[in-house]
């Protein structure tokens, strides 16, 4: 088991989802932006979508989310609305989508008759690729007879479970009861459907969890053999998302616990023949995010960890739906996050960013060590960066990381602390900052 050092551990530093992070996001952003790096986006050239279903059938206490639950009215204007940002956007990008990704929020909060009819929409607009893979994530307990085999005719290739766990007394702090049972029939709803590639979502550091509870709900996670699991941290920050006040500080597992969980998942999954991808993720041998792994092609963006599939450095992520992030070679761009807002400047044919960043040479540069440092465990720094290494050797003393010249390599005992050790290339990074701890 790698070495738990609690003043590392403890430290707060972003997931490094972008580079720049969205905490140096501001209002001199907008749609004239946007706009313009869509444009720049060349004919063919691959293109993500990703589409944001901000909806819930019921709230979990811990989620960081910005989602709620809305009547059936509401939905339909979602719908709508969503139908004609991708006409506008789709009127402005020659690119070719080689993968879309519906997330939120929990997508089937709609009815998989509306999410045919939004797909139908993609194909209609943009150039979608004939091997485009459209994942999407669920919520089990939202999900309806017939969907499996509604989502798969619509083109569906990949799901994604929020399983997080499968304690009963951790569901009840949470608020999501879902049993096994729930997820083991979900799971053989999508096989028989022809939906082999299922993720699991599933998350350590929640109230009342113990490392016992976290061990048994991956010895049944394994029993239903997911293609790819992502093992999140709960971010506990009541003070900035409201509904986390319903959980109680006196039942958070503390840090060291918190280690012990993380770590136990990195041996449970290795031992159950999964390769170890990142800091958080797992996967089969054949799925595509463990041989992207191996090859060198895996990525990092919004979503988290990703597969090249056309998303690699100077291509586009295209964010669709209120609060949904663009990501382009020169900007960063967040939709408008209020619902009302967002449906306004979409249904008058606008575009709906209204906050973001602009990303300069510097921190492409940055941004490629801490990518490469957080996917394969190594990375060359360019020399303008070099100064920033000096201040790993403590962490080299310790035993984390290995300096050769200008090349960095994560230790095996070094990758618990990655996040924390990418951060010595982040130079806007000014401690106190609202992040999750680094393990
Ligand atoms: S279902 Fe997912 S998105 Fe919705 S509140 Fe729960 S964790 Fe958040």
């Amino acid at each position: 088991m790698p070495i738990f050092h609690p003043d590392l551990a403890a430290r707060p530093v972003p997931r490094y989802t972008s580079y720049p992070t969205a905490a140096q996001f501001h209002e001199g952003v907008g749609p004239a932006d946007q706009a313009r790096a869509l444009a720049a986006i060349a004919p063919d050239d691959p293109v993500a979508l990703y589409l944001h279903i901000p909806f819930c059938r019921q709230i979990c206490w811990y989620c960081g989310c910005n989602t709620g639950v809305a009547a059936s009215d509401r939905l339909r204007r979602y719908e709508k609305a969503l139908l004609a940002e991708i006409a506008t956007v789709a009127s402005l990008c020659a690119g070719r989508v080689t993968a879309i990704n519906f997330g939120g929020g929990s997508p089937n909060a709609l009815a998989a008759p509306v999410l045919a009819r939004i797909i139908a929409g993609l194909r209609q607009h943009f150039a979608v690729a004939d091997d485009c893979e459209i994942a999407m994530e669920l919520d089990p307990r939202a999900i309806r007879p017939g969907d499996a085999q509604a989502l798969a005719a619509a083109g569906v290739s990949r799901i994604s479970l929020g399983v997080q766990t499968f304690a009963p007394h951790v569901q009840k702090l949470i608020n999501r009861i879902q049993p096994f049972e729930m997820i083991a029939d979900a799971v053989a709803q999508f096989r028989a459907a022809g939906i082999s590639a299922i993720n699991f979502d599933l998350m350590y550091g929640l109230p009342g969890q113990s490392v016992i509870d976290l061990t048994e709900t991956i010895d049944q996670a394994i029993a239903l053999q997911p293609s790819r699991v992502a093992v999140f941290g709960y971010a506990h920050m009541p003070a900035a998302i409201p509904r986390q006040r319903m959980i109680a500080d006196l039942d958070l597992p503390g840090a060291a616990a918190r280690f012990a969980m993380s770590a136990a998942a990195n041996r449970l999954f290795r031992q159950a023949g999964y390769a170890v991808i990142g800091f958080d993720h797992f996967a089969l041998p054949e799925d595509s995010m463990a041989v992207a792994a191996a090859t060198g092609s895996l990525i990092r963006n919004f979503q988290g960890y990703a597969t090249g599939q056309g998303i690699g450095a100077g291509t586009a992520l295209i964010g669709l739906g209120a609060t949904a992030i663009s990501q382009f070679p020169q900007l960063i761009v967040q939709n408008d996050k209020h619902l009302a807002g967002w449906e306004g400047r979409v249904n008058a044919g606008q575009m709906a960013g209204c906050r973001g960043v602009g990303v300069s040479a510097d921190d492409r540069a940055r941004a490629a060590v801490i990518e490469r440092l957080l996917c394969d465990g190594a990375a060359d720094v360019p020399a303008a960066l070099a100064p920033a290494l000096a201040s790993l050797a403590p962490h080299a003393a310790r035993g984390l990381v290995h300096l050769h010249g200008h090349h960095i390599a994560l230790t095996a005992d070094g990758w618990p602390y990655a996040r924390l050790i990418a951060s010595a290339f982040d130079a806007h990074l000014k401690a106190p900052q609202r992040h999750s701890s680094a393990v």
